[in-house]
């Protein structure tokens, strides 16, 4: 394309989707936004709504085969991998465990410490045109811990974070510190970091209110239109959609969280992404906390959502259409009970489960594919929240000003 295009549409409407929509129209493009369900409907409903800077690291690391693999194949563990034949998960695990060596780690946190330094920005950039949902400081953000040696761990993991020049604003807190910020901590946490500088939002409610926002800017958001296919015409682009006519831009943007291959491994993009499933639910504890919590030992956050603490866990390598585990919810709340006082969970509420779209190297694929009207932005993994502004923000630039910075390099999707 000589010029930027005029009309652009975004086949997804997620954090990702909605946010590279509203800085397309920040760069004057016409978007038209299309789901095959509508908005929020996929991993951007009920995860955790974490915006940490200081937790967003790649999820390929070596603590995370430190237990043995034999230990993730037990349905309770909080990283499980069915025994399966699959051929396509079988080559993601393999390329996974690649990527989990020291210094892959290194290299895929050196990239996330140059986008966590521009994540928050890329929010207040959307919250200062107005947004009716609030993003919200996360204080006090509590690390919970059974044991100082569990709290090594992570403090470990901020060290090799400090060694590429990041220092994590975190601060060493004991039983009785911990128990008097958050009374709702259960007997077991004897000792926590309070985590500074981090925020969070109700993600469900928020991405709606940037449907909201991008809808009251002038784009149409289409729901019910299950893209099956995507092709170049001599002026644009093609959209093939199941039982509808086909739809037509200058460029296309596909946003489509974990189902990102069906569409673009016809452009080119041949990486792997593989859902990472992830379950929540909502609890009212006695004493409501008011900000986010993170059992790191045990990998469960929990959220205040105003109506409730949302609870989550689990990182389950299956396919994403596979029916909700309730062995998976059973496994957080065995692990959370003795983190969390005053809780009634059976009278728990909103079970979900959602799919982290993960790649092996941990990092997502943004940009320009094999066609240059083609774009992709996914496999945001476990941060697709946190960096779904910022790859926006990056995307846009590149769609409409043919703009590639460094940061964006990283995330090529033909790499
Ligand atoms: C338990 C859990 C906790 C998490 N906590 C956090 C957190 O605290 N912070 C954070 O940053 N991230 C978190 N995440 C990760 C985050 O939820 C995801 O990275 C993010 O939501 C991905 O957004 P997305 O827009 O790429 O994908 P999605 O939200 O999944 O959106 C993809 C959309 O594409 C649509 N679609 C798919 N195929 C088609 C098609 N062919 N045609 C039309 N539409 C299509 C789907 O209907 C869907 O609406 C968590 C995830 C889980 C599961």
């Amino acid at each position: 394309m000589t010029k930027g295009p005029q009309h652009v549409i975004v086949v997804g409407a997620g954090m990702v989707g909605l946010s590279t929509a509203w800085f397309l129209q920040a760069e004057g493009v016409r978007v038209t936004v299309v789901d095959r369900t509508g908005v929020a409907a996929g991993s951007s409903w009920g995860n955790a709504g974490w915006i940490a800077p200081a937790l967003t690291l790649p999820l390929p690391d070596p603590a995370i085969l430190a237990g043995g693999i034999k230990a993730m194949l037990k349905p309770s563990s909080p990283v499980y991998v069915p025994v399966t034949g699959n051929p396509r998960l079988m080559r993601f695990l393999l390329d996974f465990a690649r990527h989990c060596t020291p210094a892959r780690w290194r290299a895929a946190m050196t990239v996330f410490a140059e986008a966590n330094r521009h994540a928050l920005d890329a929010f207040d950039e959307i919250a200062a045109e107005g947004l009716v949902e609030p993003i919200k400081a996360a204080e006090p953000f509590l690390a919970a811990f059974a044991s100082e040696k569990d709290r090594e761990t992570l403090l470990e993991e901020f060290e090799h974070v400090r060694e590429l020049g990041v220092d994590t604003p975190a601060e060493l807190l004991d039983r009785a510190e911990m128990h008097t910020l958050v009374p709702a901590l259960g007997e077991a946490v004897t000792c926590g970091v309070r985590l500074r500088d981090q925020r969070f939002i109700n993600p469900g409610r928020f991405v709606n209110a940037l449907a909201d926002a991008v809808r009251s800017r002038g784009a149409e958001i289409l729901t019910d239109v299950d893209v099956r296919d995507i092709a170049e015409s001599p002026d644009g682009v093609r959209l093939e959609v199941a039982g509808g006519a086909p739809l037509a831009a200058d460029a296309v943007v596909i946003a489509t969280g974990t189902w990102l291959g069906a569409l673009a491994r016809g452009v080119g993009v041949t990486t792997i992404v593989q859902a990472g499933r992830g379950y929540s639910f909502t609890v009212q504890p006695e004493h409501m906390p008011v900000a986010p919590m993170y059992f790191p030992a045990q990998r469960v956050a929990c959220t205040p959502l105003g109506d409730g603490l949302r609870v989550a866990g689990m990182m389950e390598f299956r396919k994403p259409g596979a029916p909700l585990d309730p062995r998976r919810i059973a496994a957080i709340i065995d692990a959370a009970t003795p983190m969390l006082t005053g809780v009634d969970w059976s009278a728990r509420t909103d079970e979900w489960v959602g799919s982290r779209p993960c790649t092996a190297d941990g990092l997502p694929l943004i940009g320009r594919t094999k066609s240059s009207r083609v774009f992709v932005s996914g496999g945001h993994g476990m941060w697709g929240i946190a960096l779904g502004p910022l790859s926006g923000k990056l995307l846009a630039a590149q769609v409409v000003r043919g703009e590639t910075p460094d940061l964006l390099a990283s995330f090529d999707p033909l790499r």
